[in-house]
């Protein structure tokens, strides 16, 4: 990876791999400038992981979908952006631990934020049950 802020080329120092999720995290150094920083490797998720809707219709799995439904029902909270950054990352590592054949279905998926949402705050529990079970 070339150095975020001299653009040449650099080494990776640290490498940490979760044991629990398919995600790893490394320590870069520079090898002009000697700069440090960090990157998180993650699947892409809309190339491994497709939705199937009621009507059979197949689409690529859409963090960015993801965490504007469970934003929206976490706006009274104080911080709403990094809690649906957190809750989201919670429900994309679930989805890598339990999906079958990378294939999720819509309601399980919405089942899936519903109870994440439960455990983390009851008014957005309500709030995410009311927009997305009619
Ligand atoms: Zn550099």
């Amino acid at each position: 990876m070339i150095c975020i802020y001299c653009g040449q080329g650099t080494k990776t120092t640290i490498t940490r791999s979760s044991p629990t999720t398919p995600k790893t995290w490394r320590r870069h150094k520079c090898l002009s400038c000697s700069a440090v920083f960090t990157s998180r490797e993650l699947p892409d998720i809309a190339l491994s992981i497709s939705v199937s809707q009621k009507n059979g219709q197949i689409s690529p799995f859409s963090t960015d979908k993801l965490l504007i439904s469970v934003f929206k029902s976490l706006t009274h909270r104080k911080h709403p952006v990094e809690d649906a950054r957190g809750i989201t990352s919670t429900i994309v590592e679930t989805i890598y631990t339990t999906q079958k054949n990378g294939i999720i279905n819509m309601g399980s998926l919405r089942d899936l934020a519903s109870e994440t949402l439960k455990r983390f705050d009851h008014a957005s529990y309500v709030h995410y049950n009311a927009h997305h079970y009619k």
